[in-house]
């Protein structure tokens, strides 16, 4: 945490380069020099890591394919003692595999900015690096910038003083029935209020959140802020209780939270959810908690503990944007899922393509031979809907029933949505 708030103020330009070929790293340096950076280079991983602990570069160079060392497992290493700063990893290897290998950085927190396909020349070298310090911009007051196309960075101090003055709001996505249209439940999805910045959508922090070790905080401030929308306003809502027809569909009505693998490690986490839903009266029947497969992979072991001691108190659990890992099936099956999620990717694109027609088919046939519920996200359309219900899905969500809304405004639409329903 506190070495990316000094990276970003001080230590702008100090370069740290492994690569095992001695000539390749200070060729590098001298690149980096050139650009303005102070440099060290090292071929030994253990210099490497004393070099990047106690010097605390701004940016680092790392060959990915050394004969001695694996650089994947440097990467691991690096994410393990939390390193903040813009590494570019460099190889020899096939594009591919360098993508593979940025992704898997990019999913153990780590702060990619590029790739080098070696050999590479001076000035895409310089260019990446030089680039990346100019790289603190603005955000805009838009609630869905484009990451890829803004690149800025939002610092853990900057959102951890969001979450000390409670910042964080709740926007709800209604999930509905396939067959009658009737109202499911919502799902909370967070933002983040930042005065400086402007809504800040949460592919932009949760990442932040998670490398930083804030997102237990911030997971347990989505759950008692939603929990209490959920219970004092929804539920409790007088214009709602004062049918009777509505009145009883209210118990029935499910909150979906969303929960990152990391949130898992928090210790004292199925105490506090059960403390919250006690004080909220809810039943943990009515909780459904959404992971993505590779979150539920990270820490297979544990994560199944949790999943499990979860499902025993009676909370469901979803399999959120199924389809698109790697060991979809497997994650499916060896965990306590009651529910699967169909990926929007696959919904929002049936209209046009058979075969993610086929793939949302065979997603919710598999979901219901292992008797899970499934639901599909990103239903755009009615011909998509139509098809849900011509296959058997269980419950859609998406832009064509209502997109994401604040509190207030999600029990005005829950309102007119059920006067019109019945
Ligand atoms: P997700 O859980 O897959 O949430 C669905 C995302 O799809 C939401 O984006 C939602 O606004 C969007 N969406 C819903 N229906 C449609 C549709 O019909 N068309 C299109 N194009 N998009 C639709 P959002 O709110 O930006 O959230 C992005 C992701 O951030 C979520 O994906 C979830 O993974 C994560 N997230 C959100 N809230 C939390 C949270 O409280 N904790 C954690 N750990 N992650 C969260
Ligand atoms: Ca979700
Ligand atoms: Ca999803």
């Amino acid at each position: 945490m506190q070495m990316t708030a000094k990276m970003s103020d001080m230590n702008n330009n100090k370069l740290l380069i492994l690569d095992d070929d001695a000539l390749i790293a200070r060729t590098i340096g001298v690149i980096g020099e050139s650009a303005g950076f102070d440099t060290r280079t090292t071929t030994v991983a253990d210099e490497f890591f004393k070099l990047a602990d106690e010097w605390d570069p701004s940016h680092i160079v790392l060959d990915l394919v050394m004969p001695d060392m694996d650089g994947v497992e440097v990467l691991v290493e690096l994410a393990r003692r939390e390193c903040g700063a813009r590494i570019l990893i460099s190889s020899g290897v096939g594009s591919r595999v360098l993508d593979a290998a940025r992704r898997s950085a990019v999913e153990h927190g780590l702060n990619i900015s590029g790739v080098l396909s070696k050999p590479f020349s001076p000035g895409e070298l310089r260019e990446l690096l030089t680039e990346d310090r100019s790289e603190t911009v603005d955000i805009e007051p838009d609630p869905h910038p484009d990451p890829a196309r803004h690149r800025y960075e939002i610092t853990p101090e900057e959102l951890e003083k969001g979450l000390d003055r409670k910042q964080l709001e709740l926007a709800y996505q209604p999930k509905v029935n396939c067959t009658d249209s009737g109202l499911a439940g919502f799902e909370a999805l967070v933002r983040w209020r930042c005065p400086e910045r402007g809504l800040v959508p949460p592919n932009l922090f949760i990442p932040v959140a998670e490398s930083s070790g804030l997102i237990g905080r911030l997971t347990r401030q989505v759950i008692s802020q939603s929990i209490d929308w959920f219970a004092a306003e929804l539920r409790n809502s007088a214009a709602l209780r004062a049918n009777p027809w509505h009145a009883s569909l209210l118990g029935k009505l499910t909150l979906s939270i969303n929960l990152s693998a990391r949130s898992l490690d928090d210790r004292g986490f199925i105490e506090f959810v059960h403390q919250c839903c006690r004080q909220a009266r809810i039943d943990p029947a009515n909780l459904v908690f959404e992971l993505t497969e590779t979150s539920a992979m990270e820490d297979p072991v544990g994560s199944l503990d949790l999943l499990t001691r979860l499902r025993m108190k009676g909370f469901q659990l979803s399999i959120d944007d199924f389809g698109t890992g790697y060991s979809s099936m497997l994650q499916l099956v060896r965990l306590p899922f009651s529910e699967v999620k169909v990926d929007k990717s696959f919904v929002m694109s049936a209209p046009r393509s058979e075969e993610s027609r086929a793939v949302i088919r065979s997603i919710v046939e598999l979901g219901h031979s292992l008797g899970l519920r499934a639901t599909a996200e990103g239903v755009e359309d009615l011909n998509t809907m139509e098809y849900l219900k011509e296959i058997g899905c269980d419950l859609a969500q998406g832009y064509l029933i209502s997109r994401p809304l604040p509190g207030d405004q999600a029990l005005e639409w829950a309102q007119r949505y059920l006067t019109s329903w019945r």
